[in-house]
């Protein structure tokens, strides 16, 4: 059996795309350690580094079963250097040193707690790190400028740190479905995102709307918005007109959809019941703040976008990366183009997107790469 279980492990395919990785694996221990070591890297600006802890996290999520001795995982790919050193200690000793210090210094917990707030990125954190910003007390004291995006953020920190549970979701799922139903019936509205690949919970809730009718779309999102503002649904919103995208030779990270990145004020449950009169918790909050994504797309574009929408973030790292490479195709949530022949490939489905790159399907919950 032992050297069966090798075969496996020195089969694992390179991309992520090419495996299928549940949510819910064995190796949570050492996927947990590598990904810190990954978020280090990238709080430190070595995206290199980042993504090969990334890498390495990524092929233990899609194993099989739990990683039994260091002898194992010298078979797998992407898990060399490094990582071997962090997953023979674990193995080991049940912790990493490195880890454990990294988690408790200061710099890593206070650029975990600056990237944490809505419209802060790294950079921007450890610009406010540099300037002595060390918790968010300090940004009113020290008079640190900040964007509408990030006022925001940290009016509404204390919720938006709290996960969106999938009941909530499911709540702001049927508030927005009705609210661009008063402007356009039959559109197709679906959640994307974490809770597409069956994720229980969320740091936000994410929508992908679409109708066959491209006319339409046009000032869909707009009117929609102002509507949900209106009736004092949002606390927050910013939407990004549709861009060209070019067909360049690798993929950006951002599309060009048009977007709505909003925080909405999501009523509770009860709060129906406290509005016809019934004001016995007074005091008690009537809504909770909730991050929310919504993405419109051309109905010709909407498999693409529903693929890039859904993730993970490796998992669509990897999908562009292995078209690249061994397709010589680029692939964004627009579509996918052959720049040799500078023509776009057409498809009616996430199915036909995997046919069209050679790859086995991926359901969706097997996405979590
Ligand atoms: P979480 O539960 O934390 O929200 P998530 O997987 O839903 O996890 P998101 O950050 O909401 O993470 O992103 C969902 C997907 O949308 C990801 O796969 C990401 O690649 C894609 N995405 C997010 N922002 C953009 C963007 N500006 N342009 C293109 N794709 C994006
Ligand atoms: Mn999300
Ligand atoms: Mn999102």
């Amino acid at each position: 059996p032992v050297s069966k279980d090798k075969d496996a492990l020195s089969t694992v395919a390179p991309y992520a795309c090419q495996r299928q990785t549940p949510l819910i694996h064995h190796n949570s221990k050492i996927t947990d350690a590598l990904e810190i070591l990954g978020k280090a890297a990238s709080f430190q600006g070595s995206e290199v580094r980042s993504l090969a802890f990334a890498r390495a996290a990524s092929v233990l999520k899609s194993l099989p079963c739990k990683l039994q001795s260091i002898e194992e995982a010298k078979n797998l790919v992407w898990c060399g250097g490094h990582c071997q050193t962090v997953i023979q200690e674990i193995l080991e000793d049940g912790v990493c040193h490195e880890v454990e210090v990294l988690k408790n210094s200061e710099q890593y917990q206070c650029m975990e707690l600056l990237t944490s707030i809505f419209g802060v990125g790294v950079r921007t954190a450890e610009r406010w790190y540099n300037d002595g910003v060390r918790k968010l007390s300090d940004l009113a004291d020290l008079h640190i400028k900040l964007t509408a995006e990030q006022k925001a953020g940290i009016e509404h920190y204390t919720d938006l740190k709290q996960p969106v549970t999938r009941d909530e979701a499911e709540r702001v799922e049927s508030l927005i479905t009705r609210a661009l139903d008063r402007f356009v019936p039959g559109l197709r509205i679906t959640m994307t995102g974490g809770f597409r690949r069956g994720k229980q919970q969320g740091h936000d809730v994410d929508f992908l709307i679409t109708h066959p009718d491209e006319e339409a779309l046009n000032g869909l999102l707009e009117k929609s918005v102002n509507w949900m503002d209106s009736q004092g649904l949002l606390l927050y919103h910013h939407t990004k007109a549709r861009s060209h995208v070019q067909t360049r030779r690798r993929s950006t990270h951002m599309d060009g959809h048009e977007t709505c990145y909003a925080i909405f004020a999501l009523p509770n449950h009860d709060s129906l019941k406290a509005e016809s009169g019934d004001f016995t918790s007074s005091g008690a909050c009537r809504w909770r703040a909730v991050r929310v994504d919504l993405v419109v797309a051309p109905y010709e574009e909407y498999p693409y976008a529903l693929l890039g929408w859904t993730g993970s973030k490796h998992f669509e790292r990897e999908l562009r990366r292995f078209s690249w490479h061994e397709k010589n195709l680029s692939l964004n949530s627009h579509g996918l183009y052959n720049v040799e022949k500078e023509c776009s490939i057409p498809a009616t489905s996430e199915e036909e997107i995997f046919v069209l790159l050679g790859l086995q399907y991926v359901p969706p919950p097997y996405r979590n790469a």
